[in-house]
């Protein structure tokens, strides 16, 4: 598309997620208003528009799951359903002021860095941008990933992933398959298990699960919470708090964690009967490196009788029948896949171009890294938000959002203080050495050393989680270290790159 056809923003913010809603506040907070946010679908909220299959709910606690700068004192439940969620998000939106920014049905199809004019063409299904700055806040749970199963195609019906839920179909009385044990799917076999004629769960790995005490928000906590907001917001710390103090046992001693594997057992025992079965259902690993579920359903689920667990991987389909890599065969007329996201392979980073060409995916080849999980050295301008090891393990992936948020705010100032046309690039060297700093961290982490997971990467690399508390990643975000970043100029001036103390007065 020519030029003139594109329109200029100083800002475009890609997704309306936590992530993306969260960044627009913040840019309007900061007095920024030239601004849109890309959005591929036609609605507001991430992941929590796409999710809608039954049951699906907020694993940490509501009053934690939330933007801090929009406390919902009406929560109605201590653990949120999704239409809760969604519908706060669709309340930010409105609260905030977002809607005129929206550009919905603008799935970004290709972005490309100008290094003559330093600024981002955008190009996307509902009209094309530049952009100054770009925050890439697509999310790690937005694109899902269907393992490629042989003969899949000779499936003949309904096949599909729980983040795209088909709702035309009715599983009243039939023969439903469900293929994976993680968040999703302990949550979906309850959710189905009463009106399914029978649910056969394909496990490869049996996840660790603790109850999930889940409750209403009584109308007088509520009332409370309205009248006297501190009330909320201690609620909050609490919740908080509690969940910074867990964070060392996942990061220095995992062994201590035994006494929750052993919570988690009788958990288990409680529900489940059958000694067979609880065999199956016992993991191996020790728990905390994979998310721990929370479910006080799931084990009562699969104890029904119209529930059968293959304690093995789905290796092959044949038609109606499904074959596990233990050879156990199962008849389905629904396949429902609840086996993740693509999130160490991002399909974005292929439509993100940055200096010299270089793809996000092709600079990201070898594993993930961005300075302080934000900034990719070659993507001038570029930030994402939960970019890698930015994912917890425990807690409330709001609070992460929120200090990117911090960092992006300072991101935004420090440019202004430049003045003129600038670009801030991460410094390679910078990139580096954060990361080998969160690697080193990472060797006694239970996510390295309990068990594989989604949390590492194709080469076996903890590209995904933070390595510590929320309140420290806190204070390695809240602003922007100039001297980590090279600062371009357009090539009228020297083109290369300039040492940011030098000449600018803005270093810090
Ligand atoms: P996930 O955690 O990646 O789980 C995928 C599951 O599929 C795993 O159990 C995996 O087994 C299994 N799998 C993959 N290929 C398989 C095959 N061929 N046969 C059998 N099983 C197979 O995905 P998810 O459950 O969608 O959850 C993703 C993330 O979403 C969560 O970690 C969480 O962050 C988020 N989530 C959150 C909530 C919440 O309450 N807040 C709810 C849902 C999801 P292995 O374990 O062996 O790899």
């Amino acid at each position: 598309m020519a030029e003139h056809e594109r329109q200029h923003v100083r800002v475009a913010v890609i997704g309306s997620g936590f992530g993306g809603l969260g960044a627009a506040v913040r840019l309007r907070r900061e007095g920024i208003t030239d601004f849109v946010v890309l959005e591929r679908a036609d609605s507001v909220g991430g992941t929590w528009r796409d999710n809608t299959y039954p049951g699906c709910a907020c694993d940490v606690p509501s009053h934690l799951y939330s933007f801090s700068f929009a406390a919902n004192p009406a929560w109605p439940r201590s653990f949120s359903g999704q239409p809760h969620i969604r519908a706060y998000l669709e309340h930010v939106t409105d609260t905030f002021g977002l809607r005129p920014h929206l550009r919905l049905n603008s799935e970004v199809q290709q972005m490309r860095w100008d290094e003559e004019r330093l600024h981002w063409e955008i190009t996307t299904a509902g009209g094309d941008w530049t952009a100054d700055v770009v925050v890439s806040a697509t999310g790690p749970l937005a694109d899902p990933r269907i393992p490629e199963i042989p003969g899949l195609d000779s499936f003949p019906g309904k096949v599909f992933h729980s983040s795209r839920w088909d709702h035309d179909a009715d599983l009243r009385g039939k023969r439903v398959a469900v293929i994976g044990t993680g968040a999703s799917a302990i949550q979906i076999v309850p959710g189905i298990q009463p009106e399914a004629g029978r649910v056969t769960l394909f496990q490869r790995t049996p996840p660790w699960v603790l109850p999930r005490f889940d409750r209403p928000v009584s109308a007088a906590e509520r009332r409370l919470h309205t009248l006297l907001p501190a009330t909320a917001a201690l609620r909050r710390g609490i919740l908080w708090g509690i969940r910074e103090l867990q964070v060392s046992n996942f990061t220095k001693r995992p062994e201590r964690m035994r006494f929750v594997e052993k919570l988690a057992l009788a958990h288990m025992r409680k529900a489940v009967a059958d000694p067979a079965l609880r065999a199956r259902l016992t993991p191996d690993y020790r728990i905390g490196c994979k998310r721990i579920l929370l479910s006080s359903d799931y084990y009562p689920a699969l104890a029904r009788p119209n529930v059968d667990l293959v304690a093995s991987e789905l290796a092959e389909v044949r038609g109606r029948t499904l074959v596990a890599a233990d050879g156990t065969e199962a008849e389905a007329d629904v396949l429902v896949f609840g086996t993740g996201f693509r999130v160490t392979d991002m399909p974005i980073g292929e439509r993100v171009t940055g200096a010299g060409g270089v793809t996000l995916a092709e600079a990201w080849k070898d594993g993930m890294a961005a300075l302080r999980g934000t900034s990719a050295a070659g993507f001038p301008n570029f930030l994402t938000v939960i970019g890698p090891n930015t994912a917890l393990g425990n807690s409330s992936m709001i609070l992460i959002i929120e200090s990117q948020l911090n960092y992006l705010a300072d991101f935004m100032r420090q440019l202004n203080t430049l003045g003129g046309k600038a670009a801030l690039d991460a410094r390679p060297s910078a990139v580096n050495a954060w990361n080998r700093h969160i690697q080193r961290r990472m060797e006694r982490t239970v996510w390295n050393t309990g068990c594989r997971s989604w949390y590492l990467d194709a080469n076996g690399r903890n590209t995904t989680v933070w390595p510590g508390t929320t309140a420290e990643f806190r204070k390695v975000t809240r602003e922007v270290n100039l001297s980590e970043y090279q600062v371009l100029r357009p090539p009228r001036t020297p083109r290369t790159a300039v040492p940011a103390a030098a000449g600018t007065g803005a270093a810090r």
